[in-house]
């Protein structure tokens, strides 16, 4: 991963092979985001995918095979449990310009990642809420 800040914002490159979403966490608890925004484009592969069953209260899984363009990744990060949690959403194309999508659960880095990370200024706590089951931004 490299990474440049710019203004307020960084331009943060994910390496081949690295997994997204551990590797986003790790970005924010090193430069200590405690609260922001991220969107990216890129390329994985060994994806898990999530879709929210509201009545079952659990996440349904969905594993990709082969390679898919990042369409659109989009996300938050916040503090769970005290340490960083990103919170990411994709829109994924595939080689028959197919398209797929969900909660990102994990991907390992196909050429590159790419991403603007922009920082908010403070912290955001997400808790538990026994409505959902799920840990929702605690605002
Ligand atoms: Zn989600």
């Amino acid at each position: 991963m490299r990474h440049v800040r710019l203004g307020d914002s960084y331009l943060v490159r994910l390496d081949t092979d690295e997994e997204v979403v551990g590797a986003i966490t790790r970005f924010a608890a090193e430069e200590k985001i405690d609260a922001g925004s991220l969107t990216g484009i890129g390329a994985v592969r060994d994806i898990v995918l999530g879709y929210f069953d509201r009545s079952a209260r659990e996440y349904l899984r969905q594993t990709l095979t082969g390679e898919w363009e990042i369409l659109s990744l989009s996300g938050n990060l916040a503090l769970k449990d005290g340490r960083p949690f990103a919170h990411l959403h994709v829109t994924l194309g595939g080689r028959e310009f197919q398209t797929l999508g969900g909660h990102l659960f994990e991907a390992r880095v196909g050429a590159t990642v790419e991403l603007v990370v922009r920082p908010l200024p403070g912290y955001q706590l997400r808790t538990l809420d026994d409505a959902t089951g799920l840990y929702l931004l605690d605002l």
